[in-house]
């Protein structure tokens, strides 16, 4: 990738809040909106309130074998039966006019971005309050969610968070308030010095 810039990985299980801390990360007005944040391409379908282009590009699994096999993915990853994917070109040109970019990827993708970039690359695990608050808010996204999903995402969740000591930076979301002002601090003082402001 040519492109300059920063890249900032959140992962976290899933109700972990790491979408909803990417977005405030973005928008933080500490951060003079130099961060983007990336939109990921998946096969899997959209939840309600989800849109098209806004949180995910929502793909045909024939189109996202399309790109993949064209090399216009720069990682991916399978989960729970959908592809997910991180869009090069996007990507570039995100990077093209912002300092940073904030990803939300899963364990796997998340390590393997750091050693395609480990000098550029800050990588922020998530960790939700407790294994039962985590449980309560994956239930709380059930009316777009089946039973066997559920229970899938929990197994998942106990698994990534055995992962979390592989990254660089563990930020527990306990009050969004706290959680985002750390998440703000590790940028600034780790990332922004790097983009030279
Ligand atoms: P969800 O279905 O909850 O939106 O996402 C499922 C998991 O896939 C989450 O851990 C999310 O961070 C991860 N994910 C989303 N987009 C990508 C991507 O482009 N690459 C990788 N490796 N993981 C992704």
């Amino acid at each position: 990738m040519k492109a300059k810039g920063i890249i900032i990985v959140l992962s976290g299980p899933s109700g972990s809040g790491k979408t909803t801390l990417a977005e405030m990360l973005v928008r933080h007005p500490a951060l003079k909106q130099k961060l983007c944040r990336s939109i990921s391409v998946t096969t899997r379908p959209r939840r309600t309130g989800e849109r098209d282009k806004r949180d995910y590009f929502f793909l045909s699994e024939k189109e996202f074998l399309r790109r993949r096999k064209a090399k216009k993915i720069l990682e991916w990853t399978r989960y729970l039966g959908y592809y997910y994917g991180t869009d090069k070109d996007f990507i570039a040109r995100r990077l093209s006019r912002c300092a940073g970019i904030v990803l939300c990827l899963d364990v796997a993708g998340a390590l393997r971005v750091k050693r395609m970039f480990p000098q550029r690359t800050a990588t922020i695990f998530i960790l939700p309050p407790s294994l039962k608050e985590l449980y309560l808010r994956i239930r709380r996204r059930a009316a777009s969610t089946t039973e066997a999903e559920i229970r899938r995402r929990l197994a998942v969740a106990k698994e990534e968070l055995n992962a979390a000591r592989r990254y660089d930076y563990r930020v527990r979301n306990r009050e969004l308030k706290k959680a985002i002002e750390r998440l703000v601090r590790i940028v600034r003082r780790r990332v922004m010095d790097t983009a030279g402001n």
